[in-house]
C-alpha cells in the first residue's frame, strides 16, 4: 500500500470535479483527481457536447431541407450516419485533448482508476491511498429507468442512443425532459417518425407552461407525436422492434425505445455513507456551502440535489475550490443558474416561472408579459417563431425569463444578469439592443414592462 498526500483529492473528474481541480491549482494548491474514465466525464464525451453536436448536423438537414422557400437551390439528400459520427467524435476528441493539456499545464496529477471514499479524508483507487486535506465528491449520474424496465436490445439510454449506427425510422421516446425532447428534434431532423410518451401534462414539465406549450405547438406542426399525462405501462421487444403499453391502454410500436426518464446519482457502493457522509435517495447531503457533514468532505455536481447541469457543476467546482482557499464565494441559488434545451425550437430559462412567482409574491404582486417572436425581424428572417416572456414584482424586480424559439439559448445570459442582479425592467430599458438581433424581442419585453413598448402595443 502507498500513501500519497495531496492538499486536496477529487474523486470524479467530470464538470463538477474538473472544475474544482483547475481552480485549486490555479490557486497554488496541490491536486490529484482520480477519474476511472474520462476527465471531462458525461458532458463532455456522453453528454452536453455530443448531443449539441447532432443538433447542429440537424439543424443543417433541416436547413437544406426547406432551402427552397428561401430561394436556395439545394436538396438534402440523406443524412449519412458515418459522416455525422466522424463530425461529433472530431469534436470530442478535440475538447478532450483541450481539456487534458489543460489540466496538465495546471500540474494536476491525474490518478486513473476507480476510487472510493475512506476516512481521513483519503481516497483508495486499488493499493494506493490519496489523502487529501480536503476531499470533493464529484462521481456524477447515470441515466435512470423505471421499475420493470430493463434496459438492453431495442430499449436505449441516451448512451446507447448515442452510440446507434443507424438512424432509427421509428421510435418511442420515454420522457419528455430535456434529454427526450432533444433526442425526439435530432432524430425527427434526420427524417424518423417520433413519439414522446411523458407521464406528466406537459413536454419539458420544469418550465413555465407558456413554453412548454409553445414547444407542444412547434412539435406537433413538425410531426412529432406524444402523448401526455399518460403513465408507461410495459415494453416488449423482440429482435427487429419494440411495443410500448400505456396505462390507458394505447401501444406505440417502434425500432427502439429511448429511455429518458432522468438521471440518478452515481453514489452506491463509494463509501460515502460508511466514512459518515450523509446520503439521501443517493444524493449527498450538503449545506449551501457545499460541505458534506464530514469535516474536510465536500460534494458537487449531479450527486448534489437540485439541477443537473454542467455549468451548475463547473459553478459548484469553483466554489469549493475558492471556499477551502478561504476566499468565501458568493453562494449562487438553483434559479440564479441558466437552463436551455437545445431542440429545435429552443427553450431557455432563468428564475421564476409565473407560477413559481405568484405562489411567492401572490397573484396581484406579479406581473408577467410575452412578446410573441413574430414582432421581431431577425426571427422572421430566421423563420422562426416563439415567445419572450419576463415576470416581474410589480414596481419591482424581475424574476424570471423565459424563451422560446430558434437560438433563443444564446439570450438567456441577459436574462440570468437581470435576474440575478434584482434589475427593474425601468433599469434595464434604457439599454439599447443592436438592430436586428432577436435580442431586441426582450428588450421590447423590458420597454413593455417598464411602460413604454416600442414595437407592441
Ligand atoms: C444526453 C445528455 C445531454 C446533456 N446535455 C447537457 C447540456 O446541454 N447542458 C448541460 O449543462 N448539461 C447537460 N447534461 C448534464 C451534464 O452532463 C451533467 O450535469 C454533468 O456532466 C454533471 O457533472 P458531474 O461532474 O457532476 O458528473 P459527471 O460529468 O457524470 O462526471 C462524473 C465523473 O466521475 C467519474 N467517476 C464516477 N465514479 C467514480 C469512481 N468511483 N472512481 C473514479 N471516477 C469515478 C465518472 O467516470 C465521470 O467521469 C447532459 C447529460 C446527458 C446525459
Amino acid at each position: 500500500m502507498t500513501d500519497h498526500t495531496f492538499d486536496l483529492v477529487i474523486l470524479g473528474g467530470g464538470s463538477g470535479g474538473y472544475a474544482a481541480a483547475l481552480r485549486a491549482a490555479e490557486l497554488g494548491k496541490s491536486v490529484a483527481l482520480v477519474e476511472k474514465d474520462k476527465v471531462g466525464g458525461t458532458c463532455l464525451h456522453r453528454g452536453c457536447i455530443p448531443t449539441k453536436a447532432l443538433l447542429h448536423a440537424a439543424e443543417v438537414a433541416d436547413t437544406a431541407r426547406d432551402a427552397s422557400t428561401i430561394g436556395i437551390r439545394a436538396t438534402l439528400e440523406g443524412i449519412d450516419p458515418a459522416g455525422v459520427r466522424a463530425y461529433r467524435e472530431g469534436i470530442v476528441a478535440k475538447k478532450y485533448k483541450g481539456l487534458e493539456g489543460l489540466v496538465k499545464a495546471r500540474g494536476i496529477t491525474v490518478v486513473k482508476g476507480e476510487g472510493r471514499l475512506e476516512s481521513g479524508p483519503a481516497v483508495r483507487v486499488g493499493e494506493d491511498v490519496y489523502r487529501g486535506t480536503d476531499v470533493v465528491l464529484a462521481t456524477g449520474s447515470y441515466s435512470r429507468t423505471l421499475p420493470g424496465l430493463e434496459i438492453g436490445g431495442r430499449i436505449l439510454t441516451s448512451e446507447h442512443a448515442l452510440e446507434l449506427d443507424d438512424i432509427p425510422s421509428r421510435v418511442v421516446i420515454l420522457g419528455g425532459g430535456v434529454i427526450g425532447v432533444e433526442f425526439a428534434s435530432v432524430w425527427r431532423s434526420f427524417g424518423a417518425d417520433v413519439t414522446i410518451v411523458e407521464a406528466l401534462d406537459h413536454l419539458v414539465p420544469n418550465e413555465d407552461v407558456t413554453l412548454s406549450k409553445g414547444l407542444e405547438r412547434a412539435f406537433r406542426r413538425r410531426g412529432i407525436q406524444y402523448s401526455l399525462g399518460v403513465r408507461f405501462q410495459a415494453a416488449t421487444q423482440t429482435a427487429d422492434e419494440v411495443t410500448v403499453t400505456l396505462e390507458d391502454g394505447k401501444s406505440f410500436t417502434a425500432d427502439y425505445l429511448l429511455v429518458a426518464v432522468g438521471r440518478g446519482p452515481a453514489t452506491a457502493g463509494l463509501g460515502y455513507e460508511e466514512a459518515g457522509v450523509t446520503v439521501d435517495r443517493g444524493f449527498v447531503i450538503t449545506d449551501e456551502r457545499l460541505r458534506t457533514g464530514v469535516p474536510h468532505v465536500w460534494a458537487v455536481g449531479d450527486i448534489v440535489p437540485g439541477l443537473q447541469l454542467a455549468h451548475r457543476g463547473f459553478q459548484q467546482g469553483i466554489f469549493v475550490a475558492e471556499e477551502i482557499a478561504g476566499l468565501r464565494p458568493v453562494v449562487i441559488p438553483d434559479t440564479h443558474i441558466p437552463k436551455v434545451t437545445y431542440s429545435h425550437p429552443e427553450v431557455a430559462s432563468v428564475g421564476l416561472t409565473e407560477q413559481q412567482a405568484t405562489q411567492a409574491h401572490g397573484a396581484d404582486g406579479v406581473v408577467a408579459y410575452e412578446y410573441n417572436l413574430a414582432g421581431n425581424g431577425r426571427s422572421e428572417i430566421l423563420g422562426t417563431s416563439g415567445v419572450v416572456k419576463v415576470v416581474r414584482v410589480k414596481n419591482g424586480p424581475v424574476l424570471g425569463v423565459h424563451l422560446i424559439g430558434d437560438r433563443v439559448g444564446e439570450l438567456i445570459t441577459e436574462g440570468q444578469l437581470a435576474v440575478g442582479w434584482e434589475a427593474h425592467p425601468e433599469d434595464i430599458s434604457p439599454f439599447v439592443h443592436a438592430h436586428p438581433t432577436q435580442s431586441e424581442a426582450l428588450g421590447e419585453a423590458f420597454l413593455a414592462l417598464a411602460g413604454k413598448p416600442l414595437h407592441a402595443l
